[in-house]
């Protein structure tokens, strides 16, 4: 490890790296959580047409009168004749407004018999929903880059699109490393632990919307590893290895990805936890070597994996920060920014970062339960106090 970078460095060095991968036509029902490839302009406006806000009556504006009833027009069967100032029809909400008509009276104003009805005064446009309101034809209603989530979801089908062209999801590989390691579920040999990162790791991977398509344990063993290792890096876009990537006598994960032609762009961040991350390319796959500690790979994939993949599907608006302040004093380190885990509280005086419960240890995985984020607290001497402002990266 030559020299440490900062965690925005590390950061940028990731972003160039990263090529957008291409885009694909997705089924409206399949597109949640995807990124869109594409501007989505509207062909129709939205509503289409004039109509109701109200069950009511649609008439002429004017003074109050008794007036003919002369029809229904229903949510989805149009009046086809027209109002006229001595006439009224019956309307549902979201029903076209019938022509003539330029107002609706709502059913509780007024008195109807079978044939006429009486209304009272009424203004031009009251209760009419005006067509193009929500969305004018021809207006850009998502840009390329966003995040589909429900309400995406929902304007995209009100302009009637059924499929929409998203970034590909990046196929991610991941795979842990150690003879120690044991699947859940089986019982544990003397020395040995069960296995959490294959699992952290590959939640987080599909919540950043990438395809999960590996998930696969490495024995500490040179060639097992650098077969493992050729074939994640021939099918995948991203390869992620957690732990073996120090510099022990049994850490083979470096010297394996350069043997297979990985190119290093970085070893080593001034972070704390996540001080041993490796990341390198070959062509466009790029390849992270996250250390093993559980609470270190989560927070280097969280601060560096997880950008890389909002990049290669073309995502706009990453990080999400916060800024808040400490509920108590922390020891800052004198070399490394550290990434505490915080919980935000709201308080009078805006958001304060409260850290988990218990100990920050980097093996401690609890201290990821309940946090929404990654308090980063620059590196130097004494403490950062109670109260200062600093900046939360949002889980
Ligand atoms: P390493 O980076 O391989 O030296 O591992 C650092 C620490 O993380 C060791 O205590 C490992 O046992 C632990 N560790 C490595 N991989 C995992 C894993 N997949 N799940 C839980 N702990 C792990
Ligand atoms: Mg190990």
């Amino acid at each position: 490890m030559s020299e440490l970078i900062t965690i925005d460095e590390a950061r940028r060095r990731v972003l160039d790296a990263v090529t957008r991968l291409g885009d694909e036509p997705v089924a409206l029902s399949d597109a949640l959580g995807r990124v869109l490839a594409e501007d989505v302009t509207s062909g129709i406006p939205v509503p289409p047409f004039d109509s109701s806000a109200m069950d009511g009556f649609a008439v002429l504006a004017g003074p109050a009168a008794e007036r003919d009833l002369v029809g229904e027009a229903r949510a989805g069967h149009p009046f086809a004749g027209a109002v006229s100032s001595g006439s009224a029809v019956r309307i549902s909400t979201g029903a076209v407004v019938p022509e003539g008509a330029d107002a609706v009276v709502p059913v509780e104003q007024t008195t109807a018999g079978k044939d006429r009805v009486s209304v009272p005064d009424s203004r031009p446009g009251q209760n009419i929903r005006r067509a193009g309101e929500d969305i004018p034809r021809g207006a850009v209603v998502l840009q390329a880059g966003t995040p589909l989530g429900p309400a995406e979801l929902g304007v995209a089908a009100s302009v009637g699109r059924a499929e929409l062209r998203c970034a590909q999801r990046p196929r991610v590989a991941v795979l842990v490393t150690g003879d120690e390691l044991t699947e859940p579920g089986a019982a544990l040999a003397p020395g040995a632990i069960y296995s959490s990162n294959a699992y952290s790791l590959g939640a987080q991977i599909e919540r950043s919307g990438a395809d999960l398509i590996a998930r696969a344990a490495i024995p500490d063993d040179p060639g097992e590893t650098r077969a493992s290792l050729a074939q994640a890096l021939d099918g995948a876009d991203v390869v992620i290895v957690s732990g073996g990537v120090s510099v022990g006598p049994h850490d083979h994960v470096k010297p394996a990805l350069l043997e297979l032609g990985v190119e290093e762009h970085f070893w080593g961040v001034r972070l704390r936890p996540g001080k041993p991350t490796w990341f390198g390319t070959r062509a466009g796959t790029l390849a992270f070597g996250l250390p093993g500690n559980p609470v270190s790979a989560m927070v280097t994939f969280q601060l560096f994996v997880r950008p890389a993949l909002a990049a290669l599907q073309g995502r706009r608006a990453e990080p999400r920060r916060a800024v808040a302040r400490l509920s108590a004093a922390l020891p800052r380190n004198p070399q490394r920014e550290q990434a505490i885990r915080v919980r935000l509280v709201q308080s009078d005086n805006g958001l304060t970062a409260e850290p988990t419960k218990g100990a920050q240890g980097s093996h401690v995985l609890t201290s990821m339960l309940e946090a929404d984020g990654l308090a980063l607290i620059a590196a130097g001497d004494g403490e950062a106090a109670a109260g200062e402002r600093v900046e939360v990266e949002l889980l």
